[in-house]
């Protein structure tokens, strides 16, 4: 079939066979399917959607459109996590290197800051000296000797969704469930861990703010895995306010570092529990969730997360000693109260906004962006009275864009008369195969 026939098929509601989509991912990397000709597919896609079956041709041929690793000389079971992107999410930081500590390979490509959520490698690259650019032999080495790796996402892995993505990116068909659900597992798949703990977020600060469409996610990713023969766990997570009380580069980096010393915030370490209590499970582990949630715990009380952690950093060149007092990083930063706009009990605080007001206030920092952040003081349910309600802080100077952004994270905090009840952060555990 040509390319004119098969999107003309999907456009009129029929279903792609596993050669057609295969065909067009290969063309499209050859050449032979033009730029426009895959954006009207993509459209086309975006109005039609796919078969379960189709999202996981599509998945495949992106994987397969560059490098994949093997990953076999890894020892025991490697266990993958993905978030699909919230505010203040430094989930990854902690549980990476607490699930590694406790006996299981991860293997770990990150990505950078999207939208209004923060990126992992932003985060890991504010320790000096510390390369996140590992080959894939590096990357195998490491995991195989040391039980973990963080790295940025190779250039020479899935480059169809590079390049489909800015395509989605300009024809406006970013926000489709299976090229989402495609362009995620194709990345992980690429990278073959065994199996994968996926944290689905669903609020107004994530991409997908009704938990029914994160549920649909969440299912749609479960399902390509299970047909790849991988053992996916999803977790859909509630992500309206920031995850914990730090959010920005520098600032994040300090809170998982004191959540892997049992001194977290209370939701957050909660997360990361339940994250690590799923990977430790399918990395066989732990009997169930909730044991391994148990061992989590335990683990970061004793701070062997954190030992691992710096085992890491020093492998990709980083100073260790970052770690020790992360409070260094920030310095010659300058703080900036934030005070509600009223007295009263907070009911919502916009995880969005505050990401933006980041995203915007490191947009004016320069070289020193990685000091951008803010601290929460309180949070949905607390009371507010004369206190501030968050800190701002930024490198010296920068007076405008400081103020704007005290202004916006002042607004993003919404009060009420009366305490608000707030529901539990899990919305959903979706397993495949016999995770
Ligand atoms: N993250 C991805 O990797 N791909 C998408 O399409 C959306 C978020």
């Amino acid at each position: 079939m040509s390319i004119p026939d098969i999107i003309a098929k999907k456009r009129d509601g029929g279903e792609l066979s596993t050669e057609e989509i295969a065909g067009v991912i290969r063309g499209f990397m050859g050449g032979a399917v033009s730029e426009g000709q895959m954006g009207a597919l993509l459209m086309a896609i975006v109005l039609r959607g796919l078969t379960e079956r189709e999202t996981a041709d599509l998945t495949f041929a992106m994987m397969h459109s560059g490098e994949t690793l093997d990953l076999s000389a890894i020892p025991g079971i490697t266990v993958d996590k993905h978030s699909t992107g919230g505010v203040g999410d430094k989930t990854t930081l902690v549980v990476a290197p607490l699930v590694a500590a406790l006996g299981v390979p991860v293997p770990k490509m990150a990505g950078r800051a999207l939208g209004h959520t923060g990126g992992t490698i932003d985060k890991l690259e504010c320790i000096p000296g510390l390369t996140t650019q590992l080959t894939p032999a590096r990357f195998c080495r490491q995991v195989a000797e040391i039980g973990l790796a963080i790295a940025s996402q190779s250039h020479t892995m899935t480059p169809a969704d590079g390049r489909i993505y800015a395509l989605r990116d300009a024809t406006a068909t970013v926000e489709s469930l299976p090229l989402i659900a495609a362009s995620v597992m194709s990345k992980k798949l690429a990278v073959g861990a065994d199996a994968l703990v996926l944290d689905v977020k669903a609020g107004a600060g994530a991409f997908m703010s009704e938990v029914a469409k994160a549920q649909e996610l969440a299912r749609a990713m479960v399902e390509i895995g299970v047909r790849a023969g991988k053992r996916v766990t999803a977790v859909v997570t509630r992500m309206d306010q920031p995850l914990g009380t730090a959010v920005g580069d520098a600032v994040e980096l300090g809170e998982a570092v004191a959540t892997l010393t049992g001194k977290g915030p209370a939701d957050f370490a909660e997360l990361c529990e339940i994250i690590a209590g799923h990977m430790l499970v399918l990395g066989g582990k732990a009997r169930d969730p909730e044991v391994g949630r148990l061992q989590a715990r335990e683990g970061l009380r004793s701070g062997i997360g954190l030992e691992k952690l710096r085992e890491m950093v020093r492998a990709q060149g980083g100073e260790a000693i970052a770690l020790d007092d992360p409070a260094r990083l920030l310095a010659g930063a300058e703080s900036t109260a934030v005070y509600a706009t009223e007295a009263g009990y907070v009911t919502s605080v916009d995880a969005r906004q505050i990401g933006f007001a980041i995203r915007d206030l490191k947009a004016a920092a320069g070289e020193k962006h990685r000091q951008c952040g803010v601290l929460l003081r309180r949070k949905h349910g607390e009371r507010v009275g004369e206190e501030p309600v968050a800190t701002v802080i930024a490198p010296a100077g920068l007076t405008e864009a400081r103020e704007e952004a005290v202004q916006a994270i002042s607004q993003a905090f919404r009060v009420g008369a009366r305490p608000a009840p707030r529901a539990g952060l899990v919305l959903g555990v979706i397993q495949g195969d016999e995770g």
